[in-house]
């Protein structure tokens, strides 16, 4: 149809011309739409991510106990407002039987609520464990304690957990990871431009500062903060960047206890595998060697009074925020240099936030039997066979795959498990003890709890029962020796999924979400796995070569963006996060092209069904990050801040600019789009 007017905005144009389309919308899909969270004044091919949020981020500014704030902390922050009452009324409820969840939720928030109680006891309820560190005389006593600490939640030098084997997925075997640091990433310690520089300042501070709330005088504690800094700088040196961790090959170096032995000889191994519980351990993955034989040269030459700050600080560290106040403000000040809060949470958040992570699992069954409706669950499984189904279609017409891989890839897709709302088994708690106090004691329980329960999976069949998230979560993820795709019921809700919106604005937004999770599986880590979950090559050359053009090409784009006075995002860091987002809005676009309405779809406020979805998908992503955190996230976190995962992603849909009526030359396309799927 030929228009005489000339728009002024490319959206005008569009909105004319939808008129063409007779349905339509009813009143509650407007609502649904959010046309108030936009700014139109905006053009929508120069920055999307302000089109479609900047009214929604100009009238919800960061709180100052929040370092972001996004619909996806809102929407956490009501379900915990909803978990609120569950912990109320269970820690009033004096019948809950002793020993049963509801006793446990109860008595948990009553020990982390009772601030008079946690204010009197003071440093007091970690004097035993100050006591083991001060107790360790002898360099051969190091690897136990180290084993102990680690249990009880101290990120003390290394971690032990448990992993499938990458080439074997069936298999439940140890794995050794790098740790022991007390700032966010390696880059912290080692980059010299200013704000790293005044980052490392503040730190030794900080260091001095929990040294004294430890009871060392001032000059003593200045000496151990920064002996404590070079020691953590020599760790930063040996570690493996955050980018290279993505690689399954770099960190994939299985070993029996023999050659375990010699990567970190001053590591006595049969002494840590025993003071863990576990002397039967045979085989784990040293997946980091050389961080490992930093390690073990630090065993040996360490002074062990060096040692012991060491230890004292990082179990400072893990404990400081259920301690009394002076310790909850002395581990503030750092978040607040790292990551911009400006106040702390109420005392409730902060305890609904330990609980989820020490009983997150029973307070989420209490959450989905109220919370989580059947016919939400049928709606998003309609969806998300939507999403399986163009990605089938798309992967049998990729031109550039080679039968070969096709057939691979076709497998691959067809074993993915899909798992929505919350486990079918619910975690068992029974033998965790948890009571009214101290707060700091129940913490410490729970995490050797848990750290038992992982590391008892070892060496027995593969639990496929297991969740990751618990189901208040507002996230999701795929697991790729697992195969499978998991959806916490937490967010299975506005604006996410809308039962209300139109059906474009949920494939936009959850349809993406769920897209990208389906993606995971093939981006540059999780298509280096198989459909059972194991690290095999089902790659033809010449497609791999193809399919790391793309993967480049996703790096270079994201490199070029910065955050916090020109820092770059690491574009390998980001690729996994990238692609699945590229690809997750890709499938929801044909997903949602290929479902029953989609013809009939209305228009709603002006906007056409695909304008909808784009801005469904912009809106599940109004999220503003304050620029300490940015700066956190650009250098250790594979997810690229949500303007970038909008517009980055954007840049290579053509869809996108058809739907707007782009110009060719508008700034926010790239001439030369990726392509990966
Ligand atoms: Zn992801």
């Amino acid at each position: 149809m030929l228009r005489l007017s000339a728009c002024l905005l490319p959206l005008l144009a569009v909105q004319a011309a939808a008129a063409d389309a007779p349905a339509e919308a009813a009143p509650e899909q407007l609502a649904a739409l959010h046309l108030e969270w936009l700014d139109r004044s905006v053009d929508p091919g120069r920055d999307f991510f302000q089109f479609a949020n900047g009214g929604w981020l100009k009238s919800n500014p960061i709180p100052a106990a929040y370092s972001s704030w996004g619909v996806d902390q809102i929407l956490a922050q009501q379900n915990q407002d909803f978990i609120h009452s569950l912990l109320e009324s269970a820690a009033q409820d004096s019948a809950a039987a002793p020993g049963s969840e509801e006793r446990k939720i109860g008595d948990f928030y009553a020990s982390g609520m009772d601030e008079a109680g946690i204010e009197k006891a003071g440093i007091e309820p970690l004097r035993a464990e100050l006591q083991r560190i001060a107790d360790l005389q002898l360099r051969a006593d190091l690897s136990s304690e180290l084993a102990h600490l680690q249990a009880i939640g101290v990120d003390a030098l290394f971690g032990l957990d448990q992993m499938q084997d990458f080439k074997d997925s069936s298999q439940v075997i140890g794995v050794a990871m790098q740790g022991g640091l007390g700032l966010p990433d390696r880059d912290y310690y080692l980059k010299q431009d200013a704000k790293f520089t005044k980052i490392r300042a503040e730190y030794l501070r900080h260091l001095a500062r929990s040294f004294i709330l430890l009871g060392d005088d001032p000059a003593a504690a200045a000496r151990e903060a920064h002996s404590v800094m070079a020691f953590e700088t020599r760790l930063a040196r040996a570690s493996m960047p955050v980018e290279e961790e993505r690689d399954p090959h770099a960190i994939y170096h299985p070993m029996e206890r023999e050659a375990l032995q010699r990567a970190a000889p001053a590591i006595d191994w049969p002494g840590y595998f025993e003071a863990l519980g576990h002397p039967e351990l045979q085989r784990i993955n040293l997946a980091m060697p050389q961080f490992f034989a930093a390690a073990s040269r630090e065993m040996q030459r360490t002074p062990l009074t060096e040692w012991r700050s060491y230890l004292r600080w990082h179990l400072a560290e893990e404990f400081s925020p259920y301690l009394s106040k002076a310790f909850v403000d002395e581990a503030f000040n750092l978040t607040k240099v790292l990551r911009g809060n400006q106040e702390q949470l109420p005392r409730w958040r902060r305890v609904a936030n330990a609980e989820d992570h020490v009983l997150g699992f029973a307070v989420g069954h209490l959450y989905v039997q109220k919370k989580f409706p059947p016919e939400a669950k049928r709606q998003v499984l309609e969806i998300l066979h939507g999403i399986r189904a163009a990605l089938q279609q798309d992967l049998s017409g990729v031109p550039w795959m080679s039968q070969a891989t096709r057939a691979k890839a076709l497998d691959k897709l067809a074993l993915i498990e899909e798992r929505i709302g919350y486990p079918e088994v619910w975690r068992d708690y029974g033998a965790l003890q948890v009571d009214r106090g101290p707060y700091v004691l129940n913490l410490m329980r729970a995490n050797a709890y848990e750290s038992a329960r992982e590391l008892a999976k070892i060496g027995k069949p593969v639990d496929r029962s297991d969740w990751d998230m618990v189901p208040q979560e507002v996230n999701a993820y795929y697991d790729p020796s697992m195969n499978n795709i998991n959806f916490p019921a937490g967010i299975l809700q506005p604006p996410y999924f809308d039962p209300k919106a139109a059906a474009a604005v949920n494939y936009g937004a959850i349809g993406a979400v769920i897209g990208h999770e389906i993606t995971h599986g093939f981006d540059d880590e999780g298509s280096q796995f198989d459909g059972h979950g194991n690290l095999v090559n089902w790659w033809t050359d010449t497609d791999t070569q193809r399919f790391q053009a793309g993967v480049d090409c996703i790096a270079r784009q994201f490199s070029q963006y910065t955050v916090d006075g020109g820092l770059h995002v690491k574009g390998k860091l980001v690729t996994g996060e990238a692609i699945a987002d590229l690809g997750g809005l890709l499938l929801a676009l044909r997903a949602f092209a290929a479902s029953p309405g989609a013809d009939s779809a209305p228009v709603i406020g002006g906007y056409t069904p695909l304008q909808q979805l784009f801005i469904g998908y912009a809106h599940s992503w109004a999220d503003l990050y304050r620029p300490e955190l940015a700066r956190e996230l650009a250098t250790a976190d594979p997810h690229p801040l949500p303007e970038f995962r909008v517009n980055g992603t954007l840049a290579n849909v053509p869809a996108f600019r058809e739907a707007f009526k782009l110009a060719p030359d508008s700034p926010l396309l790239k001439p030369d789009a990726c392509v990966i799927w």
